[in-house]
């Protein structure tokens, strides 16, 4: 990102003469810079009387409303839509049931339809958009935003998802996996000065995001943070849909834990049941909570995370899920890495991911400016 814009990008207003001492660049250089950046929107200038009581001197703040962004947040039959300002603000959303197994090109054509109408009923239109970001259930190369053999996806595995996408709407298009977008989106809105982060999704399956550094940790092939098919003991009668055995998501993930209560089909029957007070779903849900902590021990004593964050459906049955993974996390990782470690749930809640998205377009979008 430009110098200027990134100290700029935090809202507050500044002159010349702080940015100058700021960045240590000449007045000359900072006055030229200013000029592209007000002439293209990224900024806009206030008069300010200076404390010394001068004559007034111009400062400048980043201007979040100069475009919008895109945001979709796909879940495997349950999708969430939105517009932001360059500060994450919503300024109109939607959701919707469109399952994602009908495969690449009928879903992304609804998405296409359905950005347009939301951008016709919130008054804006494509020449507003500086870019679109969108979450998928399955995991993704980052660098090419494809698929890679998601197993809920059929028919997307390798799909080219920016390329189609951006050939319609003409913006560039960011695809990242679901989980990684809800971490980003949880730390910029609710950890901004935590270092090191983990976001956990329980849904139907299990994953979750690593921030390190305050960057997303993808890994090489952006596979990081794929917990769910971590083998944890005594499970190994538990066949798992990626075809191993003794995954914990084949444990307590929320289609495991719907499959082992009578009346429940999904993870959100399985929140229903435990928000009715069903004591064998109440049991089994703190029970997932462990087996959860038992792997996040691990990752807690391997990486040293300063906050833990549990997200996704199953969160929503409340403190029984966070009981149960605290029990076994500060047992079991050494006092060290749990002196300070805060285990909590999301604040973002469902819409965690369509907040990441947006963040990660704008980091992207602002990093090329001038
Ligand atoms: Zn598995």
């Amino acid at each position: 990102m430009g110098a200027l814009l990134a100290i700029l990008r935090d809202g507050q207003a500044r002159t010349k003469a702080d940015l100058a001492q700021l960045t240590g660049l000449a007045r000359s250089t900072i006055s030229q810079r200013l000029d592209t950046l007000l002439s293209n929107r990224w900024i806009v200038p206030h008069e300010e009387a200076i404390a010394s009581g001068g004559r007034p001197a111009t400062a400048f703040s980043f201007n979040r409303a100069a475009r919008v962004v895109l945001t979709a947040d796909l879940g495997a039959t349950h999708d969430r839509l939105a517009i932001t300002d360059l500060g994450t603000e919503i300024l109109a959303e939607r959701t919707a049931d469109v399952a994602i197994d009908r495969g690449p090109e009928a879903t992304l054509g609804w998405l296409v339809t359905s950005f347009t109408d939301l951008l016709a009923e919130a008054g804006y239109t494509l020449d507003d958009v500086c870019g679109v970001g969108v979450g998928l259930p399955g995991p993704v190369e980052h660098a090419s935003g494809r698929p890679v053999n998601p197993p809920i996806m059929p028919g997307w595995d390798g799909f080219a998802v920016p390329e189609w996408l951006g050939a319609r709407l003409g913006v560039p298009v960011l695809v990242d996996n679901d989980v990684n977008i809800m971490a980003l989106g949880e730390h910029w809105a609710a950890h901004p000065q935590t270092d090191h982060l983990i976001f956990v999704k329980i849904g139907t399956g299990i994953g979750c995001g690593v921030i390190s550094d305050r960057h997303l940790h993808r890994g090489a092939q952006g596979a990081a943070g794929d917990i769910g098919h971590i083998q944890v003991a005594g499970g190994e009668l538990a066949l798992c849909r990626c075809g191993n055995t003794g995954c914990l998501e084949a444990i307590a993930g929320g289609a495991a834990l719907a499959a082992q209560l009578e009346g429940a089909v999904t993870s959100r029957d399985v929140v229903n049941l435990v928000r009715a007070g069903n004591l064998p779903a109440v049991q089994l849900v703190r029970q997932a909570g462990r087996e959860i902590g038992s792997v996040l021990a691990s990752m807690v004593n391997f990486f040293n995370p300063s906050t833990i964050v549990i997200g996704g459906a199953i969160a929503e049955a409340g403190e029984h899920v966070l009981a149960g993974v605290r029990e076994v996390v500060y047992s079991r990782s050494l006092p060290l890495a749990t002196e300070h470690l805060r285990i909590q749930a999301s604040e973002l809640g469902d819409r965690a991911g369509m907040i990441g998205a947006a963040v990660m377009v704008i980091e992207h979008v602002l990093a090329s400016v001038d």
